[in-house]
């Protein structure tokens, strides 16, 4: 389903040249979950933003499917786009919108029908559970409700890969039990691909199959969850 190969990115900030990934090479099977783990600086957000090119790679490939994702014109990437969703640590929500707006907005994009947006939201709505919720704005929900809103909105488009970025790390251990219970529950229904990015183990012992650990911009080891961390 994904699949990187040798990839590399460095950043060049006038003086500094920092290498974020050197060599990254991973495969990601059709509706796995597939969390990634490392220190702050072991370069996952770097990783998991040029899974759908937020960032420009310097060198290698990531394949999503028959598609070589460093290699597409404007447009086709924005069409590529629209098969991932992506839910942030901040949730990075619309505040001047209300919660049915916020979910709509990808779908106005896509100049989907009035009718069909109202259809797709009130499904997405009924999915996370935030039915009642419609009318309000983010500031009135807690944190966890937030993200219910990122996870529904990210999935209106109906992708095929959600990318997590560090996604219950703004939540009490709570909260996070039932947001990683939501996208496991997503994972079984919908036969979603999920990469997750974290630094928290408990993360990938909850719900991840695989799991890749990185350091320094390099798989230190990947496998499955019981093979990676059960060893002696
Ligand atoms: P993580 O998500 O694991 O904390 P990052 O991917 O954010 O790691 O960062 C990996 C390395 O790349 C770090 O040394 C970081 O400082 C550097 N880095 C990340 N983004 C940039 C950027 N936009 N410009 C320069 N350096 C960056
Ligand atoms: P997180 O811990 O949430 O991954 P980071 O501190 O890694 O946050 O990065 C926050 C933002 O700052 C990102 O957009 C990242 O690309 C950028 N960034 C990280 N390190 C650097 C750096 N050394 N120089 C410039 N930008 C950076």
């Amino acid at each position: 389903m994904i699949t990187i190969k040798n990839l590399v990115k460095t950043y060049t900030t006038r003086s500094k040249t920092t290498t974020a990934l050197n060599g990254i090479n991973l495969e990601i099977g059709k509706g796995e979950i597939f969390g990634i783990i490392g220190h702050s600086g072991a370069g996952k957000s770097t990783l998991i933003r040029c899974i759908n090119m937020l960032e420009q790679p310097t060198s290698g490939s990531v394949w999503i499917g028959d598609t070589d994702m460093t290699r597409l014109g404007k447009r086709q990437l924005q069409r590529q786009r629209r098969r991932i969703g992506m839910i942030f640590q901040h949730f990075n929500l619309l505040s001047s919108a209300t919660i049915y707006d916020n979910i709509a907005f990808p779908l106005r994009l896509e100049r989907m029908s009035r009718s069909e947006i109202d259809r797709k939201v009130k499904a997405m709505l009924e999915l996370v559970g935030l039915t009642e919720h419609a009318t309000k704005y983010p500031a009135q929900l807690s944190g966890g409700q937030k993200q219910r809103v990122g996870i529904a909105r990210a999935l209106a488009t109906d992708p095929n890969v959600l990318l997590c970025d560090e996604a219950t790390s703004a939540l009490d251990p709570q909260t996070t039990d039932s947001i990683l219970r939501l996208l496991l529950d997503i994972n079984r229904k919908l036969g979603l691909t999920i990469v997750l990015i974290t630094h928290e183990m408990h993360v990938i012992q909850s719900i991840c199959d695989k799991v890749a650990v990185i350091n320094d911009g390099i798989i230190a080891e990947q496998g499955p969850v019981i093979e990676v961390f059960l060893k002696p």
